[in-house]
């Protein structure tokens, strides 16, 4: 069966926004968007230069010390207005994501957690505090937290609103002003809220988003001397990349939320049922690409018989075109990441043991991988140690605690780790052992809460995101020695 599109959504921004304006590459350069459900061309977007990047930070640091000015009521201002905008465009934010990146309309939640970080953000400017300090004899001491300039953003393309704003509220709110690149695989969004910028009226260069490729506008971006704090999430290939360009450059402050390779134990007292429901919906959510899927499940021994028979029957997915309301899988985002997994599938049948996937998509365009799952794979091989990025889940068992934790950390990742078990110390115990940013006791990713950390252990990140915690990466920290004359 052939899949073709008919959106409802005709016509988009595909341009760079830079200095409050739309403008095409300086170059006319563009690059193809393709469907990943039909495999086929559907429009064009501007490809940003190395001039074009460096207009956008230039526009930033114009915009720089008016913007830090104000006050945070006045930056809030703006904020609070963007999100109703968002949550009005949600509609279409989901059919440009079908579009570029495959995700289901059904699954789009991104408009209203975008509108309720804006609205978060909008009021939390105020928090942006010092401290003071009597301890040293003759001086009255004080820090003072300043913005540090301009920021620039890196965002991926598997939840990019969400990382777009997750990102620029707390940098705009701390008082900087902000570059974003978006993903050559998933502008449209991006662009989107651009324009949603430019109806808010949003000061020029204050915000300013570009499309385009890592190598081009992303290694200027990272290698700038202007831009003094760089967020990024992606891989931890070009995790390792920019930290490099920043040592390079001007030492920028770099925070980095990379890849993982989840671990989620089930002990044999565990609650079954919702262990496969909740490990199921981890490794097929967004066809499986998401950082902190639990791609590595180990099971123990007595149990595994029957977790893998019910994981086997949860694992059924509607696959089609992500512009429909039935369908729950959409394709993986690209024919690049389509023929990642598939040869990630090949190796895994050569080390370990299929026992779901090997069936042909029933569709005969686009870039569809079947829910898979392995047992029995020995622990030292690829499918176990590198991440997949796929609806593909691999099934281990384990006879005893000790033997569990040492395989969980046998990983250079530490992204989200997951334990089942009615038994409260061991949950605790476990928490405690596994090297992981992120553990949940009786659920799994992608279970989060916006007031705590997250980021990565080991190679999975350096630093943190959160409501509590992220507009402290944005802050820089002044101390001031005021010399008193106590006589
Ligand atoms: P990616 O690293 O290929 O691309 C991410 C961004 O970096 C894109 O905008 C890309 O254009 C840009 N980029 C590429 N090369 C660059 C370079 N040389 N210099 C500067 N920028 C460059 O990652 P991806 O494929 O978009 O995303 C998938 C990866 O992201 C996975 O590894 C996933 O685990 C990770 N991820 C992590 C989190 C997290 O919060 N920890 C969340 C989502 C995704």
């Amino acid at each position: 069966m052939s899949i073709t599109q008919t959106p409802n959504v005709k016509s988009f921004e595909t341009r760079l926004f830079i200095n409050g304006k739309f403008v095409e590459a300086s170059d006319g350069g563009k690059f193809d968007l393709i469907s990943p459900a039909t495999g086929e061309r559907f429009t064009q977007v501007s490809e940003a230069t190395e001039d074009d990047t460096n207009a956008a930070v230039a526009a930033a640091k114009a915009a720089f010390p008016s913007w830090s000015a104000l006050s945070p009521s006045g930056r809030g201002a703006y904020l609070k207005k963007l999100a109703p905008f968002i949550l009005e465009a949600k509609d279409e934010l989901a059919e440009l994501e079908a579009l570029s990146m495959g995700r289901p309309v059904s699954k789009y939640f991104e408009a209203e957690l975008s509108a309720d970080y804006l609205s978060y953000y909008a009021e939390v400017g105020i928090q942006a505090l010092g401290t003071s300090s009597l301890n040293t004899p003759g001086f009255v001491n004080m820090t003072m937290r300043q913005p540090f300039g301009v920021v620039g953003a890196i965002i991926p393309w598997n939840v990019p609103v969400m990382f777009l704003i997750g990102k620029s509220a707390p940098a705009l709110m701390a008082g900087n002003t902000i570059v974003v690149k978006s993903s050559e695989k998933a502008p449209l969004t991006s662009a989107k809220v651009a324009t949603l910028i430019e109806k808010v009226g949003f000061p020029p260069g204050v915000i300013n988003i570009i499309s385009g490729h890592g190598h081009i506008s992303g290694n200027v971006l990272s290698h700038h001397m202007d831009i003094r704090v760089i967020s990024f999430t992606g891989s931890g290939r070009t995790g390792r990349l920019i930290q490099a360009a920043s040592a390079k450059s001007n030492l920028k402050n770099v925070i980095l939320e990379l890849g993982g390779k989840s671990p989620a134990i089930i002990f044999e007292d565990a609650n079954i049922d919702k262990a496969v429901e909740d490990t199921k919906h981890s490794v097929q959510w967004n066809s499986g690409q998401v950082c902190m899927a639990n791609s590595r499940i180990y099971v123990h021994v007595s149990i595994a018989p029957t977790f893998i028979e019910k994981f086997q029957k949860a694992f059924v997915v509607e696959s089609g075109d992500p512009l429909l309301a039935s369908v729950n899988h959409g394709p993986q985002a690209d024919e690049m990441q389509y023929k990642q997994v598939q040869a990630y599938i090949d190796q895994g049948m050569k080390d370990g043991k299929m026992i779901m996937g090997a069936e042909a998509s029933k569709h005969t365009n686009g870039f569809f991988v079947q829910p898979t799952v392995f047992v029995d794979t020995p622990e030292n091989s690829r499918i176990m140690k590198e991440e997949i990025f796929g609806p593909v889940a691999v099934i281990n068992t384990f006879k005893d605690e000790d033997e569990v934790v040492a395989k969980a950390n046998d990983t250079e990742f530490g992204l989200y780790a997951s334990v089942y078990t009615k038994d409260v110390s061991r949950a605790l115990r476990m928490a405690k052992k596994l090297e992981s940013g992120n553990v949940g006791v009786n659920c799994t990713s992608p279970t989060g809460a916006l007031d705590m950390p997250f980021g990565g252990y080991k190679a999975s990140g350096v630093g943190r995101e959160g409501w509590t915690v992220s507009m402290d990466n944005y802050l820089e920290t002044k101390s001031v020695y005021i010399s008193v004359d106590d006589a």
